[in-house]
């Protein structure tokens, strides 16, 4: 087993506009080029700052993500986006079946499966998100329906060095709430697992919690096992938010 290095991944979501983003990714270029931290550091902007982005942050160590692609590389899709334009763009990753996707339009695993394929064809790393909902958690189904998101969105051929999956909740995104420590790490537990079984080097795959992560409580959450970094929406659009949960990544 390799080390994983941890990662801390931003969602601005359907936030930033060109010069109000652009001085928030140059507060964070600040620190990252002082602290040098140790975990990696990606920031996944909106489709129409991810060039601008990409350009101002080449050289920084900080990586510039998609938030969606759509699984073909081309054709006739209107207001679609490919991986293969994102990597154009300079991504070098892309998130792929936030639960925002899954309920907003109706993306199913085999969708989010195909386009994690697409990001890869791509040369991008997929951060394939899986999380219940708040019905299901209640029903005592989480590990169930999670593993069954693994099974159903992650491609045969995934790799550690292209792939990452975060954990999101579906009822912790956005709302200040966060299951416990034992059930985020029983549920990173089950995922690992559930890699292992199916995909060589399953111990190497990087798993992320995200929903609700903040300055306050990233601290415990990233000292958690099997808790290899965070994708991070709301705390991620200020870089006062944002780095210090960077920094607590250690
Ligand atoms: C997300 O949407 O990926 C997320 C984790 O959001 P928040 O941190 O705002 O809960």
């Amino acid at each position: 087993m390799t080390t994983r290095r941890r990662l801390i991944a931003g969602n601005w979501k359907m936030n930033g506009l060109q010069q109000s983003g652009a001085a928030e990714l140059a507060l964070l270029q600040q620190q990252v080029a002082a602290a040098k931290p140790a975990a990696e550091v990606v920031v996944c902007p909106p489709a129409t700052l991810v060039a601008s982005f990409a350009a101002a942050a080449r050289g920084s160590g900080i990586g510039i993500g998609g938030q969606d692609c759509h699984p073909k590389a081309s054709g006739a899709h209107t207001g679609d986006i490919s991986a293969e334009m994102l990597a154009d763009a300079g991504a070098t990753y892309v998130i792929v079946g936030h639960s925002e996707r899954r309920a907003d339009h109706g993306e199913t695993d085999a969708l989010v499966r195909a386009k994690a394929e697409a990001a890869h064809r791509a040369g991008l790393t997929a951060i394939i998100c899986v999380g219940e909902t708040l019905e299901q958690r209640d029903a005592g189904k989480t590990i169930e329906v999670v593993s069954s998101q693994v099974a159903g969105s992650v491609p045969e051929a995934a790799t550690a060095a292209n792939t990452v999956i975060a954990y999101e909740p579906v009822w912790a995104i956005g709302t200040g709430r966060t299951p416990t420590n034992d059930d985020i790490a029983a549920v990173h537990a089950a995922i690992r697992a559930r890699l292992a079984e199916r995909l060589s080097g399953g111990a190497d795959f990087r798993i992320l919690y995200g929903g609700s992560v903040k300055p306050s409580n990233a601290k415990e959450i990233l000292t958690l096992k099997d808790v290899d970094g965070a994708l991070v929406g709301g705390a991620s659009l200020k870089a006062a938010d944002f780095w210090p949960i960077v920094q607590a990544a250690g």
